[in-house]
């Protein structure tokens, strides 16, 4: 693995990989198109390389939360189909319009400030329709009848086009769950409400990565994955990442910048909640809680360090965690340290890592510093 100069700890992209698992989401997709969710950074490996590396994979579509996040991809070249779900402040939409983008309405206020925007520019919004089915997040709930009329009205306007009509799951990481099937059900219905007021749906869209890889039923006419396109299984107990095709893009290493003899009863780290149970060898990581290694992964947290599987020894410090090698460590300083690596060959995960802190997958890759630096390869 390359290191960056002056770096004793990176994160390295492989666009490789988020290439072929977009590959892979596009044939189970199929013949559905796959819009890639790249929100967040890209789940922290970076905005324009995992927009690149999907749109490279075959994804038909790119999908960000915030309209920045959608203009940092414009004004990057990128110049496929993007949708951005957070409504934006008004005085932001013209920018929306004018880059092309499609944003989302999700409520009458939401299509009333886009219609005044569109009017303004004399040309119309591009916007997909968001129905709420049952997360009780975005999207229009109650008043979904009253939304369609005034939609077929800014549509014969021409105001507005509407490229598309999607919702999200609550449960979609458990298939089986009741509201999966009751939340499908509404969005159908909501569509041909709408349909039924003259509004053309566009594209329709609910599915994300778990319902991508377990639900075909869900896939409508496109997906729309974002954890997955790194190869991070959604369901883990469904499956690794390795069993759906899938390989992880996000690798975090680091080299050891210390090694030294402890006596037994040694005290590591704040609070000295790690004590060597006999003489020994202690490394150090230059990683810390502020470059994302999560602070609650504090004796828990894995790493390999020579093949071997090790965790931290006691708290996570903020630029640093603490090994202990065992008595026949026979290493050196600037040793390789796998921090999150690939599953299938043994190496920790996200998945590990979040169970070793107790939150998901998701906040482990999206959390990772821009401090770290990142090389793609
Ligand atoms: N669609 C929406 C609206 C989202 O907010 C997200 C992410 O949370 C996704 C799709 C992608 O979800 P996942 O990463 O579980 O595939």
């Amino acid at each position: 693995q390359p290191a960056p100069a002056g770096a004793s700890a990176w994160l390295t992209v492989d666009a490789g990989a988020i290439a072929d698992n977009v590959a892979e989401l596009v044939r189970r997709a199929a013949p559905a198109q796959v819009m890639a969710v790249v929100k967040a950074d890209a789940y922290g490996h970076g905005l324009a390389t995992g927009a690149r590396a999907a749109l490279a994979g075959g994804a038909n579509w790119l999908g960000v939360a915030q309209l920045s996040e959608a203009l940092a991809l414009r004004a990057a070249g990128v110049q496929a189909p993007l949708l951005t779900w957070i409504y934006p402040p008004q005085a932001d939409l013209a920018a929306a319009v004018e880059a092309d983008v499609d944003v989302t309405v999700g409520s009458a206020w939401n299509l009333e400030a886009v219609v005044a925007v569109a009017r303004a520019l004399g040309r119309p919004a591009r916007v997909q329709a968001k129905v709420d089915t049952g997360l009780g997040r975005g999207g229009v709930l109650t008043d979904w009848p009253e939304f369609t009329v005034a939609l077929a009205r800014a549509v014969a306007e021409g105001a507005v086009e509407v490229t598309g009509t999607w919702s999200h799951f609550a449960w979609a990481d458990a298939p089986t769950h009741p509201t999966v099937r009751a939340q499908e059900q509404r969005f159908v219905e909501a569509v041909a409400e709408l349909e039924a007021a003259g509004v053309d749906p566009g594209l329709r869209h609910l599915a994300n990565s778990a319902a991508t890889l377990t639900n075909p039923g869900a896939h409508f006419d496109m997906v729309r994955p974002g954890l997955a396109v790194y190869g991070l299984s959604p369901v883990p107990d469904l499956g690794s990442p390795a069993h759906f095709g899938l390989r992880e893009a996000m690798r975090v290493t680091a080299r050891l910048t210390q090694v030294k003899r402890a006596r037994a009863g040694q005290g590591v780290s704040y609070g000295h909640e790690y004590t060597t149970p006999r003489d020994t060898v202690l490394g150090l990581v230059p990683l810390g809680y502020s470059d994302g290694i999560p602070r609650h992964a504090g004796n828990r947290g894995p790493v390999q360090v020579g093949g071997r599987r090790l965790t931290v020894a006691g708290r996570v410090c903020m630029d640093q965690v603490m090994l202990d090698l065992g008595p026949d460590f026979d290493g050196a300083p600037g040793d390789e340290v796998v921090v999150l690596g690939r599953g299938a060959d043994g190496e920790p995960t996200a998945q590990d890592w979040a169970d070793a802190a107790g939150t998901i997958n998701y906040e482990i890759v999206t959390r990772m510093s821009p401090r770290l630096p990142r090389v793609v390869v």
